[in-house]
């Protein structure tokens, strides 16, 4: 088992079934204008982060898609960074 499978396994036990990234209806009246970079943008979602945040609201992100992909980013470093630690921590 390589490390991505550990992720994917982790991410499902952390998650569920919803995957990051997946755009989700919304109640809330989505902003023509993305909220993080201001640009006018037809990719405005509310997207489930690949966060674990223990309030349930702050693992989504309403964005365009590129500011979305930024914030995965980020917080797909800091996890493979943890991951990298854990590791290290078992030898
Ligand atoms: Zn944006």
């Amino acid at each position: 088992m390589n490390k991505n499978d550990d992720m994917e396994k982790w991410l499902i036990a952390t998650f569920g079934r919803r995957a990051a990234g997946e755009a989700v209806e919304s109640d809330e009246t989505l902003p023509s204008i993305c909220p993080l970079c201001g640009d006018v943008s037809d990719t405005i979602a509310k997207r489930r982060r690949n966060t674990a945040y223990l309030d349930d609201k702050n693992n989504w992100l309403i964005s365009c898609k590129a500011c979305f992909e930024e914030d995965y980013e980020n917080f797909q470093e800091l996890w493979e960074m943890i991951i990298i630690q854990a590791d290290e921590e078992k030898i």
